[in-house]
């Protein structure tokens, strides 16, 4: 048990569900080590969200909102941190949220869905076939899933689907604290900030936002700034670290 007093009580805290979450067969244990390099990140960002992860949430919020078919595809730790949250971004937009694993088995898909379901998730089931052109497992899609989508929220995704699925016209957004990674960079839109934080932001944004008001944030949408201001803010955090 963590005392609410100790300094690094809230990561220590994830950490610990995680790590419950991973002996239940919910989240991988490469979905530890993925955990542990967003934490490196989110340490170097201050572990808050910034003004351009503030803008980032609320331009996706515009785009789910102004989306045919909006779809949150979940993953295991995805999953095991934000289940009420994505919830709230459901109801908030009416997304269909599909579970996709890098390392699928139907027993964690069907974890992963119960967990999601238990916390008022509604959870596309049913037949999957191989519709994302990815040589892994994350190429499973249900035909009103991911491969239906022209907007897709992909939390902690892999590069490889990430630039798959631009590919086939979608547009992508992010939610990574690694404003390096192949999904960063590939994405449409890039939320670079901890998925706990960015996810309730967006629903916040959801419900404020008018229609002008999306197609002002969606028109002035340039993924590089939101990178790049990523970057800027941690050089400036280092460079100022010792004094
Ligand atoms: P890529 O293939 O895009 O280069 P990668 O190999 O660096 O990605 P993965 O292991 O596929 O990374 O995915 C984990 C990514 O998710 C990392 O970039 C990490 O920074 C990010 N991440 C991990 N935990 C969180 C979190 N709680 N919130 C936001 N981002 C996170």
């Amino acid at each position: 048990m963590i005392s609410p007093d100790h300094p690094r009580y809230r990561s220590l805290e994830v950490r610990e569900r995680l790590a419950w979450f991973a002996r239940e067969g919910v989240v991988s244990p490469e979905g530890l080590a993925a955990h542990g390099r967003g934490e490196a990140f989110d340490y170097l960002l201050g572990e808050k969200t910034t003004e351009s992860a503030l803008l980032a949430e609320r331009t996706a919020a515009a785009m789910l909102l102004s989306a045919r078919h909006p779809v949150i595809s979940v993953n295991g730790n995805t999953a095991a941190l934000a289940a009420r949250e994505i919830r709230y971004l459901q109801k908030a937009t009416r997304a269909a949220v599909e579970v996709n694993l890098f390392h699928r088995t139907p027993e964690r898909v069907a974890k992963v869905t119960r967990l999601l379901e238990g916390h008022g998730v509604e959870v596309l089931e049913g037949e999957v076939e191989r519709l994302i052109p990815v040589s892994h497992d994350r190429g499973w899609s249900h035909h009103d899933g991911a491969a239906a989508a022209d907007v897709i929220l992909v939390p902690l995704e892999d590069g490889d689907r990430a630039e798959a699925l631009v590919s086939m016209g979608k547009s992508v957004i992010a939610i990574d604290l690694n404003p390096l990674s192949r999904t960063a960079r590939a994405a449409t839109l890039t939320i670079v900030d901890e998925v706990t934080r960015a996810i309730p932001a967006i629903t916040r944004a959801a419900g404020e936002l008018s229609p002008g008001e999306c197609e002002r944030l969606i028109s002035r949408l340039d993924n590089s700034n939101f990178l790049q201001a990523a970057l800027d803010e941690i050089a400036g955090r280092l460079s100022h670290a010792l004094d």
